[in-house]
């Protein structure tokens, strides 16, 4: 008898949380044949609607449910890891309460844990059918720049949908860094891993949690988690500044030695036009710095990841 561990972050998904145990379910006689029993963990991020209710109420019914409430949003990177943490089995499944990871690929993705020997299975979504082009075209970008830039495997379309083994859930819980970021602490721990495919799928009720700006920093924390290399490129463009100074200063002496300079007063715009450009790249790597510097005073605090509310 071996233990799958469902875990659901929820955020103001009240019409969800039915409908996602339901489709779930649809599994049970594959978890039967594979000698496999349930515990569904939805994690209430602080949601402000009837979540919370919802999800007590399904408990009544079945105590494989299991709650855990926050005391306020702390963000679906806090709700997975508290899933994580409390999740009991030998499996443990992440996935969304709106239905985009379809419960269906769950036999494949249990067959290759069990039988073939992996350490995870993976989703990735083929498509963005159904989302706004500029939110594709900015999310390709990302995905081309922070391989570019990290040593972690960040795939295109990758989703938090994975299953794992408990060694790897392990592995994941032992990363206990404040700044989380999935994408990346999933690639950086290694093991054997497997990568299902599939179309994109619409949420099922409610709206994305996700607004543009919350993806934007997101983006700038996971290149802050996984990479230091915009530190060095402040580095060398610095150096490479010099350089040109310097190329610049000696030129200047010679001539002024030699020919002299016969208008000395021109040249003020290209002048100014030099300082406003070296002084704007002197404040964009003074904040590059501070994205680093903020992350590591709020590294250094070890504050909690979440605060639970209530449990079941
Ligand atoms: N979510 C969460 N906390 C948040 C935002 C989202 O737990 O602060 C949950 C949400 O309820 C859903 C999952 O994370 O189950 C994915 O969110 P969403 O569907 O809004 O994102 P999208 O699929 O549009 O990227
Ligand atoms: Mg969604």
């Amino acid at each position: 008898m071996k233990l799958l561990s469902v875990v659901v972050p929820c955020y103001n998904e009240q019409d969800n949380i039915a409908d996602f145990y339901n489709e779930l379910l649809k599994n049970e006689s594959f978890f039967k044949e594979k000698d496999i029993e349930l515990e569904i963990i939805y994690i209430d991020d602080g949601s402000s609607d009837n979540t919370q209710e919802e999800v007590k109420s399904l408990n009544e019914k079945d105590k494989r449910v299991h709650l855990v409430s926050f005391s306020r949003n702390f963000g679906k990177e806090a709700a997975m890891y508290a899933g994580l943490q409390k999740s009991k089995g030998d499996y443990v499944v992440i996935m969304d309460c709106d239905l985009q990871d379809p419960p269906a690929l769950l036999p494949e993705m249990i067959n290759a844990v069990m039988d073939e020997g992996y350490d995870s299975v993976a989703t990735r979504r083929v498509s963005r059918k159904g989302e706004p082009p500029i939110r594709s075209f900015f999310a390709r970008m990302f995905y081309r720049l922070i391989n570019k830039i990290s040593n972690a495997e960040i795939v295109d379309g990758a989703r938090d949908y994975r299953l794992m083994t408990r060694k790897f859930v392990d592995a994941v819980l032992s990363m206990e860094e404040y700044n989380r970021f999935s994408k990346g602490i999933f690639g950086w721990v290694g093991f054997k891993n497997k990568w299902i495919e599939f179309e994109n799928i619409e949420r099922r009720k409610g709206e994305t949690k996700w607004s543009f700006w919350k993806l934007f920093t997101y983006a700038i924390d996971g290149i802050v988690a996984f990479s230091t290399t915009p530190l060095t490129i402040a580095s060398v463009l610095g150096m490479l500044c010099c350089f040109v100074a310097f190329i610049f200063v000696i030129f200047i002496v010679i001539r002024q030695l030699t020919v002299g300079d016969p208008n000395h007063l021109a040249g003020w715009a290209s002048m100014a036009s030099i300082i406003l450009f070296v002084g704007g790249l002197q404040l964009f790597f003074v904040g590059v710095v501070g994205q680093y510097l903020s992350k590591t005073y709020l590294e250094v605090k070890k504050r909690p990841l979440y605060i639970v509310k209530e449990e079941l």
